[in-house]
Formats: structure tokens, C-alpha cells, sequence
């Protein structure tokens, strides 16, 4: 209950802030602009986030850094938050759960290390923007989400966009989705203490698992399925939203 009153109060100064509080001095000034930006503007938008917080902090995959440059993430999140929808942050969408900042989106992609003829499962759809990239860069993307009304949300915004190759279902994803596996890469975009069998078990051989571990401390996890047995690299440390279950 402490930590929504200190999110929401945040929330609400960071909202009021004229729009230098917000952004580096050169990044783009959409708070109190009138009409609303064309597909150009938000591009030039989208442009500046992959050059200042993807491309700056190390991200080097060509695929990635262009699926960042084509998934127009404002319209994943409420039209009042928008004009932030390119910012170095995550955005709250509702439920309690929040859109995942850029960098981390552009992070685990790349450490999924996708192409184009793969299959990819994701578990916690959110809004539906990673499930978005991950189409961009995938053959199919299946990705579950365990609140209904979010899931229906972000079937309904991949719909809109024309994302035919991702597939959404509501429920728990501790269980992955069976029916479709095995996977090339999973991704995981909330955390549990433990990395779940049934995600190991759909996992391909030679498939790879990008995964948040653990309750208050969370490192990221790739975990690749090799002949010999799985083999785990510990990553960053981060911060996701905690895995939940029925
Ligand atoms: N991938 C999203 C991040 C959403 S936050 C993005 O693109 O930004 C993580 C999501 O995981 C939340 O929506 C939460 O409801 C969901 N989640 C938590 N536990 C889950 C579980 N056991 N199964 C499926 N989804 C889960």
C-alpha cells in the first residue's frame, strides 16, 4: 500500500513537471503541445530513444535496434501518458503493472538472440509492446498474461497494429503453452523466485530462456539448453514486477 501511494505520488509530480524536468534538454518537448504529434514526429521520437538510451548504453543488434525503431510504443500505453511513451522509464498501464522501460525491452531481446524463422513464447503480455518486438524479429510469438482485461487489452492493440504472427491467451504462465512449443526463446517479464520446469521443458535445444530472478534482489537469467545439459548466466540486475499465480 506504501510502495502505490509513493508510485502514485511520484507518478503525479513527474506529470505535473513541465517538460525539461522530464527529458535532457535536447530530448523532444511534447508536454504542452496542442495538436497531436504525426506518425513523422513520433518517428523522430522513436529515432532519438534508440540513439540516447538503446544504442548508447551498448544494444548492437541490427534487428533489435530496428524492431525498436518500428514498434510505435505510444500506442501501448493510455493516450494521457503518450507523450512518455518514449522516455528512459517504465509507465504504469493499469492493474497495478507497468510497460517495461525501452532499454530492458531492447536488453532482452537481444540476449534472446532471435531470428526470423523462430518460434517465441512470451509469459506476462502486459500492453503487449514486447510481444510486439518480439514479432517484429520472430516467425510467431505466443505470450500469456495472467489478468484477463489486460490480455484482452493488448490483443485488441496488436490487432489494431496488424501483428498478425502474435498470439495472445489469458492465463497463468507457469505452465507455458504446450501446445505450441517447443521454443526457440522464451522471455519472461515478471519475476518469480524460482525458474519454472515447464518453461525448461518447452524450451529447443539450443534454445534460449531470458528470465528476472528473485523476490527483492532480481538478476536476469539466460539460461541455454545445450545437448549436455542447461547452463545459466547470470546477468543485470533489475527490477520487475512480481510474478503472480491463481
Ligand atoms: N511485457 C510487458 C511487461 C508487462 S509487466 C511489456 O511489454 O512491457 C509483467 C506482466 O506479467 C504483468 O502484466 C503481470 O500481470 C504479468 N504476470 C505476472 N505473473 C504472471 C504469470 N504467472 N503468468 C502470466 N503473466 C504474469
Amino acid at each position: 500500500m506504501l510502495i502505490l501511494t509513493i508510485f502514485l505520488l511520484f507518478s503525479l509530480i513527474l506529470l505535473g513537471q513541465p517538460s525539461w524536468v522530464l527529458g535532457s534538454q535536447n530530448s523532444p518537448s511534447l508536454a504542452g503541445q496542442h495538436t497531436n504529434p504525426t506518425a513523422e514526429q513520433w518517428a523522430v521520437y522513436r529515432q532519438q530513444m534508440v540513439v540516447e538510451q538503446i544504442r548508447a548504453r551498448g544494444i548492437r543488434s541490427p534487428a533489435v535496434l530496428e524492431a525498436l525503431l518500428t514498434v510505435p510504443r505510444h500506442r501501448f500505453v493510455d493516450s494521457s501518458l503518450a507523450q512518455f511513451a518514449y522516455r528512459d522509464y517504465p509507465l504504469p498501464i493499469g492493474y497495478g503493472q507497468t510497460i517495461s522501460q525501452p532499454y530492458i525491452v531492447a536488453y532482452m531481446s537481444e540476449a534472446a538472440a532471435i531470428s526470423p524463422e523462430e518460434r517465441v513464447l512470451e509469459i506476462g503480455t502486459g500492453c503487449g509492446y514486447q510481444a510486439a518486438v518480439l514479432g517484429e524479429l520472430a516467425q510467431e510469438v505466443y505470450t500469456i498474461e495472467i489478468i484477463p482485461e489486460l490480455a484482452e487489452g493488448a490483443r485488441r492493440t496488436l490487432q489494431a497494429l496488424s501483428y498478425q504472427n502474435v498470439h495472445v491467451k489469458a492465463g497463468d504462465g507457469y505452465q507455458g503453452w504446450a501446445e505450441h512449443a517447443p521454443y526457440d526463446a522464451i522471455l519472461v517479464t515478471a519475476a518469480p523466485d524460482h525458474i519454472p520446469q515447464p518453461l525448461i521443458d518447452q524450451l529447443a535445444l539450443n534454445g534460449r530462456m531470458v528470465i528476472p530472478v528473485g523476490k527483492w534482489y532480481q538478476e536476469l537469467v539466460v539460461l541455454t539448453k545445450k545437448p549436455e545439459g542447461v547452463s545459466k548466466q547470470r546477468t543485470i540486475p533489475v527490477r520487475f514486477v512480481p510474478w503472480r499465480s491463481h
